[in-house]
């Protein structure tokens, strides 16, 4: 199949190329076809979540384990009744305060959503973004968006559309390139179906952002012990999202000693004739004299790093980087969503010195 590339951006959303563009899609959708489309988050592969057909190519191209479920995105919240069973007070609440925006809540869902948009679960995550252009794309397919990342299973979630076409370029219909996105996280998920409310991957909303609209939230015990037995509550989180090629490390403690630590380390793997790549940050780069450096950011504002950080990753892959080391992140604010994704990046090794 050949996939259409289009460039779409906020700015492109009301001109009369941009309104072809975005009918296209939905035709696209209506047809059962599937088109990549950017959010304030990642890039998403959208189908039609009430079409169990759709849902199925979905995992098809992605690679992605059918047990894993979609989230399924709305434009308006009006279209939220008809897919769940109910609205509990505390979804309202959420809702009023960040939708459209980075948060994903789950629901009991009702009978119109398939199981194979909802990987089998009684319950259907639903999202409504902020991003101008998925907005307008939610509403030209005039439905119900299911949309994971729009990466081949198990690798790093794309930031800008070049990294789509690179996973999916063949096997999708259409990609809205809307440049790079702003948060570069996957969004906050908040299980709704049980009390107190319960985050079940961490995002660019935090718990204290949460609590303080809701009182009491609960986090997923499986984020906070990584060597637990016991299954996540969102499926997708039990699998390792993406393995690098080469082996991460991530090496925690005094700035100072944790340079000194991976410029030893680095040098021995160059010794050894290892490609070495270094992920640092604004703060630290020009203190690494060897090894591929790569800043993520700055971490006087760490919403950079959030936004850097999958990018990194894919082009260490890409470099054919065989060993990694990366400073790490406070775990406070979205630091939180930084290190739950570096330490699955890094299978949970870390060096603490
Ligand atoms: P992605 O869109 O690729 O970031 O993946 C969606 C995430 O949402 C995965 O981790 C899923 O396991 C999770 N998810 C989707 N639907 C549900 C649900 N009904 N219950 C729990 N987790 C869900
Ligand atoms: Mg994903």
């Amino acid at each position: 199949m050949e996939t259409k590339l289009i460039r779409l951006t906020e700015d492109d959303v009301e001109t009369e190329q941009g309104q072809e563009a975005l009918r296209e899609a939905g035709e696209i959708i209506r047809k059962g076809g599937l088109v990549a489309f950017p959010t304030e988050t990642v890039y998403g592969l959208g189908g039609d979540a009430l079409n169990p057909e759709s849902s199925r190519k979905i995992y098809a191209a992605k690679g992605r384990p059918s047990d894993n479920p979609l989230i399924v995105h709305i434009a308006e919240m009006e279209m939220l009744s008809s897919i769940v069973e109910e609205i509990p007070a505390k979804a309202k609440q959420l809702a009023d305060r960040f939708w459209p925006g980075p948060l994903t809540m789950i629901f009991n869902k009702s009978d119109k959503v398939p199981l194979e948009t909802t990987g089998g679960l009684q319950t259907v995550a639903v999202r409504m973004p902020s991003d101008k252009v998925a907005m307008a794309f939610i509403k030209a397919a005039d439905g119900y968006i299911a949309a994971p990342s729009a990466n081949t299973s198990g690798r790093p979630s794309p930031t800008v559309a070049k990294y789509v076409a690179e996973d999916l370029d063949g096997k999708i219909e259409m990609i809205l390139d809307g440049g790079q996105l702003c948060i570069g996280l996957e969004s906050t998920i908040v299980d709704m179906t049980v009390e107190p409310p319960m985050i079940l991957r961490p995002g660019y909303i935090t718990k204290e952002m949460l609590e303080e609209v809701l009182g009491e939230v609960a986090v997923d015990k499986t984020l906070l012990d990584p060597t637990s037995k016991t299954a996540p509550k969102a499926p997708g989180m039990k699998y390792r999202h993406y393995a690098p090629k080469g082996e991460l490390t991530i090496v925690d403690g005094e700035s100072a000693k944790v340079v000194d630590w991976i410029n030893a380390h680095a040098k021995e793997a160059l010794e050894k004739g290892q490609k070495v790549g270094i992920i640092c940050t604004d703060e630290t780069k020009a203190l690494y004299p060897q090894g591929v450096k790569k800043s993520v950011g700055n971490r006087q504002n760490e919403e950079t790093v959030a936004r850097e950080l999958y990018r990194v990753l894919r082009e260490f892959d890409d470099e054919g980087m065989e060993v990694m080391y990366s400073e790490s992140f406070a775990e406070s604010g979205i630091g939180v969503a930084i290190m739950n994704r570096l330490l699955k990046a890094a299978g949970h090794h870390v060096e603490h010195i």
